[in-house]
């Protein structure tokens, strides 16, 4: 199962992409993670990403695309994965589109998790993550309507978009998307 969660910031796809994670047995990478963690250690990864981060704006496509290569190799060996926060823009869609190709891994399905925008701010500002300030917040969802949202159309094209509501208790989400995915 190769799957890709899309979703608006707050809208869970950490939480539930590590239940199916753990589930399935997979492989799993979070971009966010990744820029999180390179910051931390101040890499120079982490120094380029940093006021992107801090912002609440994407980091640029050539800096991503710059190192994805690197973050899909290992996961591209387990006999599935979840990408969580990557691909976030058209251009990213596209690069993962072309590795997996060469690879013969193609994606199965593109889970997006719909939560409306005031749920979406207030789990945001309950998890107190440091790049969830009221302003970075209000970009970062800007953010996703602009650059992410348009990557729906992309995949419903493809046909595999699988949309659900993701209101519910994280064990009624999780079981949708079992549902879903059986
Ligand atoms: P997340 O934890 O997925 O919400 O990501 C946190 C932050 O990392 C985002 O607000 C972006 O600044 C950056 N980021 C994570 N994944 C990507 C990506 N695929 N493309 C560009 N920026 C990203």
């Amino acid at each position: 199962m190769r799957l890709v969660f899309l979703g608006a910031p707050g809208s869970g796809k950490g939480t539930q992409a590590a239940l199916l994670v753990h589930r399935f047995d997979l492989g799993y990478v979070s971009t966010g993670d990744v820029f999180r963690k390179a910051i931390a250690d101040q890499t120079p990864l982490g120094k380029q990403a940093k006021s992107y981060l801090d912002d609440g704006l994407l980091v640029p496509d050539e800096i991503v695309l710059g190192m994805i290569h690197q973050v899909l190799d290992g996961l591209l060996l387990k006999k599935g994965f979840i990408l969580d926060g990557f691909p976030r823009t058209i251009p990213q869609a596209e690069k993962l589109e072309a590795i997996l190709g060469v690879k013969k891994q193609p994606l199965d399905a593109v889970i997006s998790l719909e939560v409306r925008e005031e749920e979406l701010v207030k789990r945001m500002l309950a998890r107190k993550r440091a790049d969830d300030t009221d302003e970075t917040i209000r970009i970062r969802l800007a953010t996703f309507h602009k650059q992410t949202e348009p990557l729906k159309a992309y995949y419903q094209n493809k046909g595999l978009l699988r949309s659900i509501e993701a209101l519910g208790s994280v064990e009624q989400v999780c079981q949708s998307l079992v549902a879903i995915l059986s």
